[in-house]
């Protein structure tokens, strides 16, 4: 048997499945930054029509797809269709460049911007796919996909973006990608769509067109066979029978995430990213600026309770203005709450605000802060909030070194929200940007259920609700885990609420403890997983 049967990756969705493998043909290739020789105005031309012949394509396959991913797609094409784009790449037309090369360096200002960051960072490959579409279009390079007309196909690339996702037929029923992670485009798709994936397969692209495949999802396992075998447990719908073990709430980062979320049968918002206002821009909003934004936040979210983080900046998210200065480990530097150390001003104005917010808009805020490590930490913030008129506080569990003193935190916060992302991030000392450690960011790794399990007893013990706002939340199985432990809500982006609640909505409480208690005696994720969909009745 050759090494390369089997392929091991970060399991999505809770599912196996066979096929024939279908390797996407590579990505265009962007050509090196060249001089025009048409002159200025006609490169101006060739990019308009560009622009216009790609903003075409995609609305074209927006109203062909599902809603959840023609609404990722409508988000793309305003990044496309943005003034400031044009006007960005006008700069670079005028001073010579052909129409390609502006269009690039235009991104590239961009992507600057957003770069590293793990919620915009995500928009920095759709920028880059944006660009490369529109070279594509003016270098003449075809990329398209053309799926064959009848199944069932597994889809191998590198990395899917929303766009080629959006082109899937019902052919497709299972995908691996050598790229990605538990938060990629790929990945919420896929779970959207009950689609069993793999993420992060080192050697994907080795894989062989045209060839048998079982992908296992709760395993995280990929391997070649001429047939389909027994497949085990198939990919579930759930049915409700009563209430939900958990509160389910959404995550936004805009008003129109707000104005989206409404549409969902999200209860409230868990996690308010304050971060977009702050990054687009070469200074600090201003307080009414400020306001307005969290007036309309609050004046969109679904019922329920709404709860602000305050601005997590630094590390991966630079903002020059703060004058964090270069680190040599950023996340392990100034960032999140640390920034008020350096300015006080930033989270005064930010707390001012939602304090205005809170009266115009006539609903209670509650805010909580990013990046807490110490008990100090948490009464000084816990003080200042207190200190504008906002009565409900909380901290985001984000460092390993606040899971062990929860109990001090009795009476000074009234939750805590756990951010799994970045506390896998420093519990496994696995920097949660590079793929090439993403099976350590795994939700389902014992260690993390392990410490989730731990912050609850403790966080009960201390009178203080737990939430869990991190991309683990987002996985409807472990949701139910998380439930099981004690978890009293789970918030997650929209397009995750409703199979959420579908399956929290799907067992009593205690068949989620059961589901918890059969997660926590795995040894690695896969057994985690495994063993809470043994646990979990049908
Ligand atoms: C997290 O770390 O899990 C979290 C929700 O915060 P962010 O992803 O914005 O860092
Ligand atoms: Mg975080």
């Amino acid at each position: 048997m050759s090494e390369l049967k089997s392929f091991t990756g970060i399991g999505v969705g809770d599912g196996v499945t066979w096929g024939q493998t279908y390797v996407l043909a590579p990505r265009p290739t962007a050509p090196g930054d060249a001089k025009s020789v048409l002159g200025a105005q006609a490169e101006t031309k060739r990019l308009q029509e560009a622009i216009a012949f790609v903003v075409e394509q995609m609305k074209l396959t927006a109203s062909k797809t599902d809603e959840t991913t023609a609404q990722i797609l409508h988000a793309f094409l305003a990044m496309l269709e943005d003034p400031a784009l044009l006007e960005e790449a006008t700069l670079h037309l005028n001073e010579g460049w052909d129409a390609q090369t502006s269009i690039q360096k235009a991104m590239n200002s961009f992507t600057e911007l957003l770069a590293g960051d793990d919620v915009f960072g995500e928009r920095v490959s759709d920028l880059e796919e944006l660009s490369l579409r529109v070279v594509a279009k003016l270098t003449g390079q075809d990329w398209s996909m053309s799926l064959p007309a009848t199944g069932p196909i597994i889809v191998i690339a590198q990395d899917l973006s929303p766009a080629e996702t959006a082109l899937f037929t019902d052919v497709v029923v299972g995908v691996i990608t050598e790229r990605g992670g538990p938060t990629s485009h790929t990945a919420i798709i896929c779970r959207q769509r009950n689609i069993p994936a793999l993420v992060a397969v080192s050697g994907a692209m080795e894989i062989p067109n045209n060839a048998g495949i079982i992908v296992d999802s709760n395993k995280g396992l990929a391997t070649l066979a001429n047939e389909p075998a027994n497949l085990g447990n198939q990919v579930t719908k759930r049915t409700r029978i009563g209430a939900p073990v958990a509160l389910v709430k959404g995550n936004v980062g805009s008003v129109q995430d707000a104005i989206n979320l409404a549409a969902t049968e999200a209860n409230g918002i868990g996690l308010m990213r304050t971060e977009l206002l702050f990054l687009s821009r070469s200074s600090a909003p201003t307080l009414e600026e400020q306001t307005e934004l969290y007036t309309a936040v609050l004046k969109e979210a679904p019922a329920g309770e709404v709860i602000f983080r305050t601005l997590d900046a630094g590390s991966d998210k630079p903002l020059p203005y703060l004058g964090i200065g270069k680190e040599e480990n950023p996340s392990l530097g100034v960032r999140g709450y640390r920034i008020h150390s350096l300015d006080q001003n930033i989270l005064n104005t930010q707390l001012s605000a939602l304090a205005l917010a809170q009266d115009k808009s006539g609903r209670p805020v509650s805010v909580m802060a990013p990046m807490i490590a110490t008990v100090e930490e948490a009464v000084a913030f816990a003080t200042l909030v207190r200190s504008h008129g906002i009565k409900t506080v909380g901290v985001m569990v984000e460092t390993p070194s606040i899971c062990v003193v929860l109990d001090q935190l009795k009476g000074i916060v009234d939750f805590v929200s756990i951010g799994t992302n970045d506390l896998s991030q420093y519990l496994f000392a696995a920097d949660r940007q590079n793929s090439g450690v993403a099976a350590l960011l795994n939700p389902w790794q014992p260690a993390l259920i392990k410490t989730i399990a731990r912050i609850c007893e403790d966080a009960r013990a201390a009178n203080i609700k737990v939430g869990v706002c991190g991309e683990a939340a987002a996985d409807p199985l472990l949701a139910i885990v998380l439930a099981g432990l004690g978890v009293e809500s789970l918030s997650m982006a929209g397009p995750a609420v409703s199979k959420a609640l579908d399956y929290l909505a799907s067992v009593t409480l205690d068949q989620a403890k059961a589901v918890a208690q059969a997660a926590l005696s795995g040894k690695n994720p896969a057994e985690a997983k495994e063993l809470a969909l043994a646990a979990l009745p049908n």
